[in-house]
């Protein structure tokens, strides 16, 4: 049985990360800031739910009290505004949870993982290409795109890989985040702001949180083996 860590797990992606590994069988650890939140996104599979901070050294370093197999550094976050109204207090906080978050989670996993081990950081399209009014964000996605690849060419002769998954709009708090705001902001309809939020999608929808927890399982897979370094685009097309 696998070990395996889901950061942010207590809601959207992480929920159904977490849920697709425990359902397959696997020992499943849930870290979040809301121990609620994680007990729901359990819902009896015997998940571990622990409490945590991952933009917080401490609190990521006691998360690794045993080793995982597989870890997922999905926590994120991100708001809306231009660079010219993006307070340093604002820019600080996005790169704290979105882009330190995954290198605290991910040094702290190196320590006790064994050959086929995987790191898997819950990226972005953002991390790919630049974005009006989310620089802050976009930015430390592409931190973690640079931290994804440059540790994937430090673990790669030990059988350990590090990759990333690049979901376009994913339907979850953060999506609904994004319309609510819209809304509010330019003041308009729900449907005009699912439009403007995601209506451009290639594939003409937005991804489901289980279409990324797929990508995810495949990374973790073993059959995944020589993907390393590697952005994993869950998009219908975009970016
Ligand atoms: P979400 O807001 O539901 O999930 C983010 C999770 O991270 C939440 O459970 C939140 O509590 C947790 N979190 C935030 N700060 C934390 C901290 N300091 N310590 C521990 N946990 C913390 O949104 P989501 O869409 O499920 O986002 C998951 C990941 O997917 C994020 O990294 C996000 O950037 C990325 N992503 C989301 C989308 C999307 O459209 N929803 C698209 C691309 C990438």
């Amino acid at each position: 049985m696998r070990r395996v860590l889901v950061t942010g797990g207590g809601s959207g992606i992480g929920r159904a990360v977490a849920r697709d590994f425990a359902d397959a069988g696997d020992h499943v650890t849930i870290a979040g800031r809301r121990l609620d939140a994680l007990q729901e996104t359990d819902g009896g599979r015997g998940m571990e739910c622990r409490t945590a901070d991952v933009a917080d050294e401490t609190s990521v370093k006691a998360l690794f009290d045993t080793p995982f197999d597989v870890v997922v550094a999905n926590a994120g976050t991100g708001r809306a505004a231009r660079v010219a109204d993006t307070s340093l207090e604002m820019w600080n906080a996005t790169l704290a949870v979105t882009l330190t978050g995954v290198f605290l989670t991910f040094r702290e996993a190196l320590s006790g993982m064994k050959s086929g081990g995987r790191l898997i950081a819950i990226s972005s399209v953002a991390g790919l290409a630049g974005e009006a009014n989310v620089a802050a964000y976009s930015a430390a996605k592409h931190g973690v795109m640079g931290l994804v690849k440059s540790l994937a060419l430090e673990v790669a002769k030990s059988g350990i890989t590090c990759n990333a998954v690049c979901p376009g709009w994913v339907d979850t708090p953060m999506a609904e985040t994004a319309v609510a705001n819209t809304m509010k902001r330019f003041g308009v309809s729900r449907e005009e702001a699912e439009a403007r939020v995601f209506g451009d999608n290639p594939a003409g929808r937005i991804v489901k949180p289980e279409e990324v927890a797929a990508a995810v399982r495949y990374l973790a897979s073993a059959e995944a083996a020589m993907v390393n370094g590697h952005g994993l685009v869950i998009s219908g097309g975009e970016a």
